[in-house]
């Protein structure tokens, strides 16, 4: 498997990779937030989202504890009502974030949980306990399913599951088991899916609506359709061929240093608070645009402060809240009524930046057009991983890149040079037909050979 650094990012992928980190900061708040991915086949989506498990901060849990219990905080049957000093003797220990996995013939009681069969035939001591499931195992770290809406059409039961845990932060489960009382637990779980909305059975939010409206956030997914990016994916490839080694080395490195990173900047912004502008201007969108899901506003401030936080900037701009507007309303409201969000002079609020809205909402009908255009494409994080410390994201970025360089930038990397000041005194020189060298200025020796050439 490819690590997270090294997988191509370009116009049509590039907020799921982004989306993906604002929710490894907002775990690291605490705060799960449920993502779900769509689009056509091979656009990467559950190669981005399962990569991303690399880049996740580990977590400290109470020693050998399978619901991943919080230390501080005990939540699981076995630790809750343990004193302080009965947890310490037992100890902690550092493991990975859970990154766990629910697939469609998965059984309820491989879900929530079981009785533990191993405990109950032991014939030294048969003792009648539960067994935590996929869903109590992924305390404090992400849930991910893949082909969503299929789930959601064959699996009545475990969306019902799904609906609990998703329901409230942080949610709840309940392990039932004949013979057994009840527990009803708390977790702190991350939901992220994908489906491909185009195959059966269809969109998610017409298969079960309330699954649907129970992710904060959805990003369509585009193929890229910029030459430039697809060069970039071709070099990475043969240079793969070529120094496999040292390639695969470097990225787990940069996978790593970006783990620290995510750490370091949800520390640092954990405290970023919606200036009250800012909030007012949500509130209004609400009444105004009848949104109903009280979740949809709620999604939409959470996000931005994380987007502002994943651009490690101390104050929170209206193009933060322009960029998750889409990406929390998308799935929730109809295409004209989000167009005239996106598109409405008065969705401005007065102060703060007047950044352009991060998306162009007049092509959201053209299916295949990716979501973001090129020019409006900034790497967040990736950008400072050249340097150590916390650098603005460079102003180069923001340069209008045209889609159709010359052929000959394109194979050299080389840039452009600046077009030549055209001269109104000169007609040939003016002509926009005439971009090439003006028939004067080349060689006669030259012409005569290319001439000879032809005979
Ligand atoms: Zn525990």
């Amino acid at each position: 498997m490819k690590s997270y650094t090294e997988l191509a990012r370009h116009d049509g992928n590039n907020t799921l990779f982004e989306v993906v980190e604002m929710a490894i900061i907002s775990m690291l708040w605490n705060v799960p937030l449920h993502l779900h991915a769509e689009g056509l086949r091979g656009t990467g989506k559950t190669t981005i989202m399962r990569a991303a498990r690399q880049i996740m901060p580990p977590i400290v849990r109470i020693k050998n504890c399978l619901y991943n219990c919080d230390p501080e905080n005990p939540h699981c049957p076995n630790h809750r009502h343990l004193s302080k000093e009965e947890l310490e003797s037992l100890g902690n220990e550092t493991v990975p974030r859970p990154f766990l996995e629910i697939s469609h013939s998965a059984k309820i009681g491989t879900i929530a949980g079981s009785i533990d069969l191993q405990k109950i035939t032991n014939s030294a001591n048969p003792e009648a306990a539960l067994l935590p499931g996929i869903i109590p195992q992924a305390h404090r770290g992400v849930i991910f399913i893949d082909e969503i809406n299929r789930l959601a059409d064959t699996s009545p039961e475990i969306t019902d599951i799904l609906l609990d845990v998703m329901g409230t932060k942080p949610g709840r489960v309940q392990i039932e088991e004949t013979g057994l009382p009840v527990v009803e637990l708390p977790v702190q779980v991350s939901v992220w899916a994908a489906s491909n909305p185009d195959e059966e059975p269809g969109p998610l939010q017409e298969i079960r609506r309330q699954l649907s409206d129970r992710f904060d956030l959805v990003v369509e997914m585009g193929r890229t359709t910029n030459p430039d990016a697809i060069a970039d994916i071709l070099v990475q490839s043969e240079q793969r061929r070529l120094g496999a080694e040292n390639i695969a080395k470097r990225s787990v490195d940069h996978s790593a240093r970006l783990l620290k990173e995510m750490a370091l900047i949800a520390k640092k912004f954990e405290s970023l608070t919606m200036p009250d502008f800012l909030r007012n201007f949500i509130a209004r969108l609400y009444v105004k645009y009848n949104l109903e899901s009280f979740r949809a506003i709620e999604a939409i401030q959470h996000a931005a402060i994380l987007h502002c936080a994943l651009r490690q900037r101390d104050q929170l701009l209206v193009s933060d809240i322009l960029k998750v507007i889409p990406l929390a309303l998308k799935h929730r409201v109809d295409v004209e009524t989000l167009t005239k969000i996106m598109n409405s002079s008065d969705s401005r609020p007065s102060g703060g930046d007047n950044a352009p809205p991060a998306m162009n909402f007049s092509s959201q009908n053209k299916k295949k057009e990716p979501e973001t255009s090129f020019s409006e494409y900034e790497p967040a994080i990736n950008s400072s991983l050249a340097e150590v410390n916390f650098e603005p994201e460079p102003a180069a970025v923001k340069e209008d890149k045209s889609f159709f360089k010359p052929l000959k930038q394109l194979f050299t990397g080389k840039q452009e040079k600046p077009a030549e000041e055209t001269s109104s005194n000169d007609p040939v020189k003016a002509s926009p037909l005439n971009k090439a060298k003006r028939l004067p200025d080349l060689n006669l020796d030259e012409l005569v050979k290319s001439e000879g050439d032809f005979k």
